[in-house]
């Protein structure tokens, strides 16, 4: 054979192999289309009579000089390349980047949330006295802090513990917050008060010890309310990115994720602040993540230091409870700042440009 024949054989052959890979992708695609008119349905993507049909067909056209086993086995590798390929694009989540690249923006009343400049969400641990919420809203209201948190419905350690006032602190605590042209966020416990929470709150929260309470989280998932959703004592990022998951999948894919602290050896804080999950969950998802400083950490002396170094890690908010007499307060004592350290905390963090608002 002359050299020359030799050559253009090589390339007749690269030119061959360059028409089945833009085949193969194209085949590729029509499994995508059809992978997702299965979602959702509860066919098989395996379907073997299927696959059975499609072999015999292409076996019957085989002119060689391809033995029929040798066209039955690269076909199988084909189908298979093709199910892996539905499995993965199965996978990408309501809640994930892939899904969706741009990122998640809320907007509740005057406050946007994940646009890039983080927000303040501040208030007692627990909702106690008119004369209490209003203290703590008046304050915060002065200090350009629009979004009140406080618990009504508290999930304690011990049954002999305050359990929040119920339906009464969510009225109160909506009903200060509109006074002050504020909007205002609070746990919800049971899937049969998420539709009535709405009625009050802002924004509803799942704490922490239901982030997998999987009826809460669908009854979340059924109402048109942002849920903002924190991580679980021992939860790892992947299970809180399954729990939002469940909230998106029933059609409300308004959610805030939150840092919450996790469940270490470690005493000297009250849980371990996984700083690292914060760029992790907003790489992995669309959805805004925020930090829950006094949580994570139960202390008041290293706000300011935790708080740089949330939003140094992109965080979009965060959360930090405060209290007009933290001394007395029935829940959470140790950990909230009463209101003029508050007002430290918020002066500090503007002064060194990590809270891009204006002071008021
Ligand atoms: C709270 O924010 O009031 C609370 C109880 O937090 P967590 O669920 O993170 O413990
Ligand atoms: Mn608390």
């Amino acid at each position: 054979m002359s050299k020359a024949r030799f050559e253009q054989l090589r390339e007749q052959l690269d030119q061959v192999n360059l028409e089945i890979l833009e085949v193969l992708n194209r085949r590729a695609e029509l499994v995508s289309e059809i992978g997702l008119l299965k979602n959702g349905k509860t066919t098989e993507r395996f379907d073997p009579i299927r696959e059975k049909e499609m072999l015999d067909k292409v076996v019957a056209a085989n002119e060689g000089p391809f033995q029929n086993d040798t066209i039955r086995h690269l076909f199988k590798q084909i189908f298979q390349a093709s199910l892996n390929l539905q499995e993965e694009e199965k996978k990408s989540l309501l809640v994930s980047r892939k899904t969706k690249a741009a990122d998640t923006v809320i907007t509740v009343g005057p406050l946007t949330i994940g646009n890039g400049s983080p927000v303040i969400i501040s208030g007692p641990c627990s909702v106690e006295t008119p004369e209490q919420m209003e203290a703590v809203a008046s304050h915060l209201k002065k200090e350009g802090v629009v979004l009140l948190r406080g618990g009504a419905y508290k999930p304690r350690t011990s049954p002999y513990d305050f359990q929040g006032l119920g339906v009464e602190g969510l009225k109160l605590l909506s009903e200060t917050a509109k006074r002050h042209g504020m909007v205002c966020v609070s746990e919800i416990v049971a899937p049969e008060d998420v539709e009535m929470a709405c009625e009050y709150l802002d924004i509803i929260q799942i704490g922490a010890r239901n982030m997998q309470n999987f009826e809460l989280l669908k009854a979340a998932g059924n109402v048109r309310k942002p849920i903002l959703l924190k991580r679980g004592l021992s939860a790892t990022i992947e299970e809180l990115v399954y729990a939002a998951e469940y909230i998106a999948s029933r059609g409300n894919s308004q959610i805030i994720l939150c840092e919450r602290g996790i469940r270490t050896y470690e005493k000297a804080t009250r849980n371990t602040l996984d700083i690292s999950a914060v760029p992790i969950l907003k790489q992995e998802t669309h959805l805004p993540v925020i930090v829950d400083i006094s949580h994570s950490t139960g202390r008041k002396d290293i706000m300011f230091p935790i708080a740089k170094a949330a939003i140094a890690v992109g965080a979009d908010g965060l959360i930090v409870e405060a209290h007009n007499e933290p001394a007395v307060a029935l829940s959470d004592a140790k950990q909230q700042l009463d209101l003029p350290q508050l007002s430290n905390l918020l002066h500090d963090l503007r002064t060194s440009g990590f809270l891009k608002d204006a002071a008021p």
